[in-house]
């Protein structure tokens, strides 16, 4: 590993989350002998794999294994514990690398905008999934689980992990890494009776089958729907291959459709064609109330029938926001960065959801990457920048105390010692705990 200032083109990548490994396996593929370094807010990184894939999901977590490899090429280096706008400023890395590429995500929810959605007791998934996965910034949430019945709002696979973490028993999760404060709380939480709302039907769903069917197959919970909301078969008009993922859906639903309620002591409800109207309550959540809707030539409209669902939290799954890093200018979508083919302006680029949105799957962000590695290649100007020998003395400067992939390695060794039973890890929550383990 070097710091030191060699011929190769510099390039500074923002964001340590599978966006920002594969721009720089892409990088490293389109510039043999960059240097290239992957700038990170947390001590930890792998961004939504490590805090946004569900800590169920263990096998998908493995993609980390491909990211550590990355890690450890020479010519690659993480530069952890930094923060863009705090620690460091766009224009300088700007100064430094021969090109700055954002790979940051759409951190934030995209707000529940309807009156009451500011109760106690509402809160967005990036929050409440950043909770139960030990992510700093949102440990200390304490999310009131203490009613017999939760709403998910949205119908994509946030949602399905949403209601499938809060419908899991103990022991089905004692084999996940969700934070430890997660765990306790939920097996405090007298839930019931978890309901996915989402405001188109079942065939608009966004949902994929496997996780469908996962729901289909929980301990202690059982999959519901109201069977007069499921239709008989697909439309005609879907393309083939719509035809074949929808009608794999639409069987899930119609085994859920015929499930008995009572047959288990939980129960995921699937609710259709309803939009959130209000959250009711009196200093929290108590209730939220929905309007019927229609869908006609792919819009929602409302058909002025309402649904009230008694309940003590409401979680919104309805998408992610971008945040306004270095001042840029954001989408009118709210949820990227405005960028032309991922090019911001010249020598800064962005790939991944900062770059298209929050959509896709982990992959889809490799041949996003790939893509945007090729333009940067070909409007690459090398000049005599330091990259990391220029950045290292300004934080040091700063008394930035930066964290590398050595310093990851120490905390993960921490968490996986500290693991009980069948857990992989016992992730830190805190920046606090992750820096102490490196003595700082
Ligand atoms: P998503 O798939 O885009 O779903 C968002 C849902 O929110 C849609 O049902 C959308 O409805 C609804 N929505 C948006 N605004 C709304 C509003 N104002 N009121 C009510 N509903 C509203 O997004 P996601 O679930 O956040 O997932 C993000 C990406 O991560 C997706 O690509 C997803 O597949 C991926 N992911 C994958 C996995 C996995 O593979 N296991 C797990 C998690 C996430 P409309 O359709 O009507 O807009």
């Amino acid at each position: 590993m070097t710091t030191g200032h060699g011929p190769g083109p510099k390039f500074a990548i923002v964001g340590a989350g599978p966006a920002g490994f594969y721009a720089a396996e892409a990088l490293d593929i389109e510039c043999p002998g960059a240097e290239i370094d992957i700038i990170e807010r947390l001590p930890t990184p792998f961004g939504l794999i490590r805090a946004g894939v569900a800590p169920d999901h263990q096998t998908t977590k493995t993609i980390q294994d491909a990211f550590e490899q990355i890690a450890q090429r020479p010519n690659v280096r993480i530069v952890g514990n930094v923060e863009v706008d705090r620690d460091v400023t766009i224009a300088e890395l700007a100064q430094f690398y021969d090109a700055v590429v954002l790979a940051s995500g759409a951190p934030d929810d995209a707000p529940l905008d309807v009156p009451g959605g500011d109760l106690p007791g509402v809160y967005g998934a990036a929050e409440f999934v950043g909770w139960y996965n030990a992510h700093p910034d949102h440990a200390g949430l304490e999310p009131l689980l203490d009613r017999d019945s939760v709403v998910v709002i949205g119908n994509g696979n946030v949602a399905i992990d949403i209601a499938r973490i809060l419908s899991k028993s103990a022991a089905e999760l004692a084999t996940s890494d969700i934070a430890a404060h997660a765990s306790e709380r939920l097996a405090q939480a007298r839930i019931s009776d978890v309901h996915i709302v989402g405001r188109r039907g079942p065939l608009e769903a966004k949902f994929t089958t496997v996780e469908l069917r996962e729901l289909g197959e929980l301990e202690e919970a059982v999959a519901v729907a109201e069977s007069h909301q499921i239709p008989d078969a697909v439309g005609s008009d879907l393309s083939p291959r719509d035809r074949r993922v929808k009608g794999k859906n639409l069987e899930c639903f119609k085994s859920f459709a015929q499930a008995d309620p009572s047959a288990k002591a939980r129960r995921i409800r699937f609710q259709f064609n309803a939009r959130p109207l209000n959250v009711l309550g009196n200093g929290r959540v108590e209730a939220i109330c929905f309007e019927r809707t229609r869908v006609e030539n792919g819009q929602v409209t409302g058909t002025g029938e309402t649904l009230e669902i008694a309940c003590g939290a409401v979680i919104s799954a309805i998408g992610y926001r971008a945040r306004p890093l270095g001042g840029l200018a954001v989408s009118a979508t709210g949820d990227r960065l405005t960028n032309t083919d991922g090019r911001i302006a010249p020598g800064l680029y962005v790939v991944g959801w900062l770059r298209r949105g929050p959509s896709g799957k982990i992959g889809t962000n490799r041949t996003d990457a790939e893509e945007v590695a090729a333009l940067i290649r070909s409007e690459l100007v090398v000049g005599d920048k330091p990259g990391l020998a220029g950045l290292k003395p300004l934080l040091a400067s700063r008394n930035v105390r930066t964290t590398d992939y050595v310093d990851w390695k120490k905390i993960e060794a921490a968490e996986i010692a500290a693991a009980l039973g069948g857990e992989p890890r016992r992730k830190f929550a805190t920046m606090h705990e992750m820096l102490a383990v490196l003595g700082a």
